[in-house]
């Protein structure tokens, strides 16, 4: 049958055919491969194993793969008939973090990190469930070509720890050589019950920046201050300054952090230094609101500086950045319908605002950037539980607020998803989500 044979069947029933051989042995060979993903952990942009089994198993499932793109970024692509192109993403790294759950899978792993200190790594955000289950969403589809028509774009994404890694691929040009996408999907496994899937249209995650200010003034001796210019107290009139863009410049109605992070001066009590260091960590839930934060801690660093006579201004650098993950409200809808129809309602929860970042909104072209050529793509990002049922049922409390608070979260050293029905329910999300755009069918058709 080719990919335009479309069927009368229901979603549901095309759903359950994709995903039929989960049941039927598939999903011991990606329980497999996600043991193995776990006991090898990769850091930030040095993913060369992890991405080079990603291209291996793309290939081997029919699609066209390409590598190396914005450094160990995967891509495959897997053309199908008429329809829709859907990005399908999966990050790969893992974290400086000695792995302590004590499961006979765990990592014992280290590595050289970017500062040239050997560090443990482990899996302790859970990507390494993300990669196993976009392996599998992929494979499946593929296996069951007739029952869908459209574009699957696969994509292994280095460095989201780092905050740098889909950009890099997106600046690397995944689009323009590989297929732009009308949708972009992405889920990441947390400490809910495994089987659970939560969604929330519009702002997901916060935006997260951060600034580094280099305030230079002129050194001398403490017993000479008028032949110097302190920096000392420039950074600290920035410091109490900078706690102003939000208790006088933001809107309350606005969610906004502006932290100092760290302030660094000086080495000896009689001297005064030439340069102080101030590293500012700035979170809020929209991008242009990001934007302002950021201009305020630049024109105050500048106005203190200058006040204090410094023999130039200071330098302002933004060194890690990430848009607001901002979820297209109609296209959570229509994600979340398929869910809906595929897991029911008692599987299917609202999510809260997360203060934590993800990197993924760079698919979207969200914000302003090399990135961007002009149109954005809808993105979709939804939570997958990991926590196992009897983790679950011990946790104390009776909300499921109450309960995630005493679980292991992600980057915690005792973070451990429960493998084979965190896997199941992830590779479901991403097939059902897919084919949600891949049979045509609207969120009011499922
Ligand atoms: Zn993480
Ligand atoms: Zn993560």
């Amino acid at each position: 049958m080719t990919g335009q044979d479309l069927s009368e069947d229901s979603f549901a029933e095309r759903a359950r055919t994709v995903l039929a051989p989960l049941g039927a042995g598939y999903l011991d060979e990606i329980e497999q491969l996600y043991l193995d993903l776990h006991r090898h952990p990769e850091l930030s942009g040095q993913e060369e194993r992890t991405a080079g089994i990603a291209a291996d198993r793309l290939h081997a499932a029919g699609y066209e793969v390409t590598t190396g793109i914005g450094g160990h970024g995967v891509a495959g692509l897997l053309r199908n008939g008429e329809g829709p192109v859907v990005l399908l993403r999966a990050d790969m790294d893992a974290l400086p973090v000695r792995e302590a759950t004590g499961l006979a899978y765990a990592s014992t792993r280290e590595a050289v990190d970017g500062d040239g200190a050997t560090v443990p790594v482990a899996h302790a955000c859970g990507h390494d469930v993300h990669l196993g289950s976009l392996i599998a969403a992929a494979t499946l589809l593929a296996r069951a070509r007739h029952c869908w028509s459209g574009t699957v774009l696969a994509v292994a994404q280095p460095a989201e720890e780092t905050g740098d890694g889909a950009a890099a691929m997106l600046d690397d040009g995944l689009y323009a050589k590989v297929a732009k996408p009308d949708v972009a999907l992405a889920q990441h496994v947390v400490p809910l019950p495994a089987g659970v899937v939560g969604h929330r249209p519009g702002p997901m995650m916060a935006a997260s920046a951060v600034v580094r200010v280099r305030v230079h003034g002129r050194g001398g001796h403490s017993s000479a201050p008028q032949a110097t210019v302190d920096p000392v107290v420039i950074a600290a009139h920035i410091v109490t300054r900078l706690q102003t863009i939000v208790a006088r410049e933001t809107d309350p109605a606005d969610c906004a952090v502006v932290s100092v992070g760290y302030l660094h001066a000086g080495t000896k009590a009689n001297i005064i230094p030439e340069t102080a260091e101030l590293g500012i960590s700035v979170r809020c839930y929209d991008n242009a609101l990001q934007a302002r934060l950021l201009a305020s801690i630049e024109r105050i660093a500048a106005a203190e500086a200058a006040a204090s006579g410094a023999p130039r201004p200071p330098e302002v650098t933004v060194t890690e950045g990430v848009p607001v993950n901002d979820n297209s409200a109609e296209h959570t809808g229509t994600v979340r319908a398929a869910h809906l129809a595929h897991f029911g309602e008692g599987r299917v929860v609202p999510m809260p605002l997360l203060a934590a970042s993800e990197d993924f909104p760079y698919f979207g072209a969200a914000g302003a950037g090399p990135h961007y050529d002009g149109d954005a793509v809808p993105t979709v990002y939804w939570v997958v539980g990991g926590a196992s049922l009897d983790a679950w049922l011990a946790a104390p409390g009776d909300t499921p607020q109450e309960k995630v608070k005493s679980l292991p979260v992600n980057h915690s050293p005792q973070f451990a998803p429960d493998p084979r029905p965190t896997l199941h329910t992830a590779s479901e999300a991403l097939v059902t989500a897919a084919l949600a755009y891949l049979t045509g069918t609207t969120s009011q058709g499922l």
